[in-house]
């Protein structure tokens, strides 16, 4: 993977030729800027996430979406093939033995679009992050 030091988009090529574009302020306008086919999955993902997370504010960090009180608690973002969710290490390793039919790397899971998204388990693992640092 490559990613673009102006505009933080990642390509599998080197140097891929492409238009860099703003980068989205807002959850709405990170999910806009997607491609139509996957706005659904993000939309599904973030309405889950706000209401496990209904205190915590939306914003845009690391270039993803990202809920964040006081600390940030997870992020997500939308890719050609998965939408990943990044809720840490910790939480990946804690949730291992649910995880094991989805990719998992540095802190990551990966949603392919081809399965229902598991989103009880998502809040799951939002709710799990935001307890364990918030206590
Ligand atoms: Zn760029």
């Amino acid at each position: 993977m490559w990613q673009c030091p102006k505009c933080g988009r990642e390509f599998e090529k080197v140097n891929q030729s492409h238009y860099c574009t703003d980068q989205p302020k807002t959850i709405d306008e990170y999910i806009a800027a997607q491609p139509e086919e996957i706005r659904p999955f993000l939309n599904q993902v973030r309405d889950t996430l706000r209401a496990v997370l209904p205190d915590a504010e939306e914003i845009i960090s690391w270039r993803m979406p990202t809920y964040r009180k006081k600390r940030i608690i997870i992020h997500f973002a939308g890719f050609k093939n998965n939408i990943g969710i990044y809720p840490g290490d910790d939480a990946i390793a804690h949730f291992a033995d649910k995880l094991t039919e989805y990719k998992t790397r540095k802190g990551t899971l990966q949603l392919p679009y081809d399965k229902p998204l598991p989103l009880d388990l998502i809040a799951e693992i939002a709710k799990w992050c935001y307890e364990t640092r918030h206590r």
